[in-house]
Parts: C-alpha cells; sequence; structure tokens
C-alpha cells in the first residue's frame, strides 16, 4: 500500500516517513550539524550544508507535503519567514490582492516591509468573491487569503477564489494555519500555496516557532526552494524533531479543539453578557454554508465582545482568566486568550482595524483540549 493513499489520520503519523537509514531510528534523528562529510569534491549523500538541506529538515517537509496533499514541503524558521519566500516569487510593480482582517503580522511584512520594495498590496473582504475581482488588473500576481480569518472569523470561498485566480492567471495563497489540514485542504480546492505558521497547531505544545510551505507544482517548488536556500531563513533541526513530533497527534488533538470550540462557543452564545460571537459553526455565521462545505469541522477558535464593555473591561475579563492563559499565539493544547486590539493586531492603525470589526473590546480565544468543564466555569468567573 502507497504512503500516498493512506487517510489523513494514518498521514500524520506515516506520510512521507521512512525508518532512518543508519540504524532504523523510528522517529528521524535531530541531525543537529552544519555540515555533512564529503568523499571526493561534490561527492555526498544528498546533503551538504544545512541550509540546503537537513535530514530532519527533510523528514518534517515530506510529512507537510503529504498531510496537505501536495508534492513538495518547504519548512522555515517562521511562518512569516515562509510569506516572505513567497512574497519574493514577486518583481517591484507587482500587485496583490489580501484580506482586510489578516493576521496582523502578515499585514505588518506586507505593508511596512515590500511595499518598500514597490509591490503594491491591496486589502478587501474577501468572503465577497466579487470584491477581489474588482482589484485584479493586468499587475495582479498574487491572491493571499486567510480563512478563516484572524480573529474575525470571516470564511472565504476558496474554490470560488481557486477560480477566480485561475482565470486571470495568478497565483493562489492560502494561509492555512486556523484550519489546518485536518480541517481543509486548500490544495485539493485549486490553491497554488499552502502556508503555515506551524508554530501553531501543526506544532500544537506552544514550544517552537516554524513556518511552512506546500505546494504541487514542480517549478513552483523550485523558485521557492531556491528563494529559501538563498534567503536562509531555514528550520532548525531540533524545531523540525518538535513539529514532525506535534504532526503525529494533529488529527487526535484537532478533534478534540473541535469538541471543546463548539462547547465554549454555544455556552458563549447562550451568556446574557456578551453581545457577540464569532465562530464559523454558528448556523447563523454569515458564511457557515461555505465553511460547511470546505471544512470537515469549525475549530477551537472563537472571538467575543462582552456587553457594552469598553478597552478596559475587556482587559479585565482577559486579565481574570486562569486556566486560560493570557498570552499571544494560539493552537496549542493549552487555552489561551488574547486581546487583539493592544496585542496580536496592535500594528494595524485603529481605523484599518474597526472597519473589519476588531474593535477595542473584542476578545480572542484559542480553545484547548483540556476538560470544556473548566474551561466554562473559567471564563464564567472572569465574564462575571
Ligand atoms: C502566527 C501566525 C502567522 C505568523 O507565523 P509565525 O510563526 O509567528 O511567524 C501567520 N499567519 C497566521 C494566521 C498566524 O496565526
Amino acid at each position: 500500500m502507497s504512503k500516498k493513499d493512506l487517510k489523513f489520520n494514518s498521514k500524520t503519523i506515516h506520510g512521507g516517513q521512512q525508518p532512518d537509514k543508519a540504524y532504523g531510528a523510528v522517529m528521524p534523528p535531530i541531525y543537529q550539524t552544519s555540515t555533512y562529510a564529503q568523499t571526493t569534491p561534490g561527492g555526498h549523500q544528498g546533503y551538504e550544508y544545512s541550509r540546503s538541506a537537513n535530514p530532519t529538515r527533510t523528514a518534517l517537509e515530506n510529512a507537510l507535503a503529504s498531510i496537505e496533499n501536495g508534492n513538495f514541503g518547504l519548512a522555515f524558521a517562521s511562518g512569516l519567514s515562509a510569506m516572505d519566500a513567497v512574497i519574493k516569487l514577486l518583481n517591484p510593480g507587482d500587485e496583490v490582492v489580501s484580506t482586510n482582517d489578516l493576521y496582523g503580522g502578515s499585514y505588518r511584512i506586507f505593508r511596512q516591509i515590500f511595499e518598500k520594495y514597490g509591490i503594491t498590496f491591496h486589502f478587501v473582504g474577501m468572503q465577497n468573491v466579487a470584491a477581489i475581482e474588482e482589484k485584479i488588473n493586468e499587475k495582479t500576481k498574487l491572491i493571499w487569503v486567510e480563512t478563516p480569518t484572524n480573529p474575525m472569523m470571516n470564511v472565504v470561498d476558496l474554490k470560488a477564489v481557486a477560480g477566480l485566480a485561475k482565470e486571470h492567471s495568478v497565483l493562489l495563497a492560502v494561509d492555512n494555519t486556523f484550519a489546518t489540514p485536518y480541517l481543509q485542504q486548500p490544495l485539493n480546492l485549486g490553491a497554488d500555496i499552502v502556508m503555515h505558521s506551524a508554530t501553531k497547531y501543526l506544532g500544537g505544545h506552544s514550544d517552537v516557532v516554524v513556518g511552512a510551505l506546500v505546494v504541487k507544482d514542480k517549478e513552483l517548488a523550485d523558485k521557492l526552494y531556491f528563494i529559501q536556500n538563498a534567503s536562509g531563513a531555514v528550520c532548525g533541526p531540533m524545531d523540525s524533531f518538535l513539529v514532525l513530533r506535534g504532526i503525529k497527534t494533529l488529527h487526535v488533538r484537532m478533534q478534540r479543539h473541535c469538541e471543546n470550540g463548539e462547547a465554549i462557543a454555544n455556552y458563549l452564545k447562550k451568556h446574557p453578557k456578551i453581545e457577540k460571537v464569532y465562530w464559523p459553526g454558528f448556523e447563523d455565521h454569515p458564511n457557515h454554508d461555505i465553511a460547511k462545505s470546505q471544512m470537515k469541522g469549525f475549530g477551537g477558535m472563537i472571538s467575543f465582545i462582552p456587553k457594552g464593555s469598553s478597552f478596559e473591561d475587556a482587559v479585565k475579563i482577559v486579565e481574570k482568566l486562569e486556566v486560560f492563559t493570557l498570552a499571544e499565539s494560539l493552537g496549542g493544547v493549552e487555552s489561551l486568550a488574547g486581546h487583539p486590539a493592544s496585542m496580536t493586531h496592535a500594528s494595524i492603525p485603529k481605523e484599518e482595524r474597526e472597519k473589519s470589526g476588531v474593535v477595542d473590546s473584542l476578545i480572542r480565544l484559542s480553545v484547548g483540549i483540556e476538560d470544556a468543564d473548566d474551561l466554562m466555569a473559567d471564563l464564567e468567573q472572569a465574564i462575571g
């Protein structure tokens, strides 16, 4: 049986993996080395310098390709360095269409790093596919999608956007950090590039910062590999090992993230002191039908607004939480709470931020895999 034919829950464990060649180690050893002995100049076993390639990183890259149903995986030092490599495919004068409630760091690298090099970025509400088309012209080279979006949980119709990208010969890249390939596989829906902050669900244990790209096309993979090697923001062997270990339980963790997410979303929705809850699993979520068609579940990311509360009231709630940790990041086994306006999205101007709904009192939860009753009791005492 070819490992390519395995179901997702087996691919997380076996996809792209084989026992180590030296001693048959079942987990790939952490090849903590920068260089490799050669028998004659150029005579090596596929590895010559660890920026170019490292066996532990190769094992992770093969696993990434497998779980996203791609042919090539690339592991980077962080999610943002993976994005950096994608934008470096472009030239001055090129244009990009992206979403207006993008991850704060993505917005920052677009606006404050790459605009300087003559690349133009347009930000639109991508739930409305026509709004994307409006910004496409002959200079457009890339559509950058996040779905569900961070932190407003908007859902973008990936099949429709992929159709649009094909029609205009524009690359489509999808940041799949929130959904993970357990819930959604963008390459299957027509995307060209999948990007991950593997720091989040793929790693899953809040112990590493890593980024990833997965593609199907060989020519595109070669271009990205050239950039990865030439720019050098590679994932180290120890970090590769940790993410590989994380991926092996991705499906089990995601199942629980989804169950706990549903319980907490419903609890918050019924709560008399809560004004609004954002979670794509609600039937009255504006993009629920699309979420249902392209995702296997709705995940553990939830945002909410307490009734009549201000910046200070929201801060008070997140400070009172005890089981939820007040922290940046998401996707780990432990539940985290954040205040986007002062944390993850502080680098987006208030005016820009509020246009897409990221108001001062918005609170974001990354629901972990603890007992849901404990999480609800914690929220209850904090919301009061
Ligand atoms: C965290 C995150 C990133 C950035 O990844 P890093 O690993 O922190 O560099 C990009 N996109 C999304 C959706 C994220 O949550």
